[in-house]
């Protein structure tokens, strides 16, 4: 019996931390791959095609909708981005463990129409704590920044309804949590039944 490879979804507000969290558990897990989603928003620099993102016009994104190429879109700060219903149905085919970074728009569409994902949410510590971490790194104008955190109180609601949360308070800690969850769900029976069947000839 082949293992179906697990699909992770993770969502957070700008600023909780989930790239780094993100870099941390490529680091942890080699052999998991990160989703590359396609998207209406231009290469910022350094960003290369096929990379971070499928980088194409909105002509290129509606004709993938309409050809329900799509697992799940969304508008996300004026701009679309959307999974590839078929880097979904490859990846769990292959067996390959996926990282989903998207948005909770898209994250709830995929958990309505979809089995077997695990959705993790990261949230900062506090409003205050959130509003530090997003002045201190960034060169944005201040209404750019009080934006983004009336955008992050409206996301927070949409924690209620993921399967996990974590509160990336001390990093570290927060990437231990994230590390249980991912290794939790890759030692489920029906996961390694492959594997057994391999090392006890069952
Ligand atoms: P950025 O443009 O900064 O890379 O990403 C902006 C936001 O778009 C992030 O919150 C990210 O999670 C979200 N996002 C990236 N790819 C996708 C996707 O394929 N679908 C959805 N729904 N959101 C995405």
């Amino acid at each position: 019996m082949k293992r179906e490879g697990l699909t992770i979804i993770l969502s957070a507000p700008s600023g909780a931390g989930k790239t780094s969290l993100c870099r941390e558990l490529f680091k942890i897990f080699p052999d998991i791959k990160e989703s590359v989603s396609y998207t209406t928003r231009k290469p910022r620099p350094g960003e290369v095609e096929g990379e971070a993102y499928h980088f194409v016009s909105n002509e290129e994104f509606t004709r993938m909708v309409e050809e329900d190429a799509f697992a799940e879109w969304a508008l996300v700060h004026g701009n679309m981005y959307g999974t590839a219903l078929s880097t979904l149905e490859e990846a769990r085919k292959k067996g390959v463990d996926l990282v989903l970074d998207i948005d909770c728009q898209g994250a709830l569409k995929l958990k309505e129409q979809f089995d077997g994902g695990v959705y993790i949410f990261i949230l900062p510590p506090s409003m205050e704590e959130l509003r530090r971490r997003l002045e201190s790194r960034s060169s944005d104008a201040q209404e750019v920044i009080d934006r983004r955190i009336l955008r992050a109180a409206d996301e927070i609601k949409e924690s209620r309804w993921y399967d996990f949360i974590i509160i990336n308070d001390d990093f570290d800690v927060a990437c231990q949590e994230l590390a249980a969850i991912v290794i939790a769900h890759r030692r489920k029976t029906f996961r390694m039944l492959e594997k057994v069947g391999k090392l006890f000839d069952i």
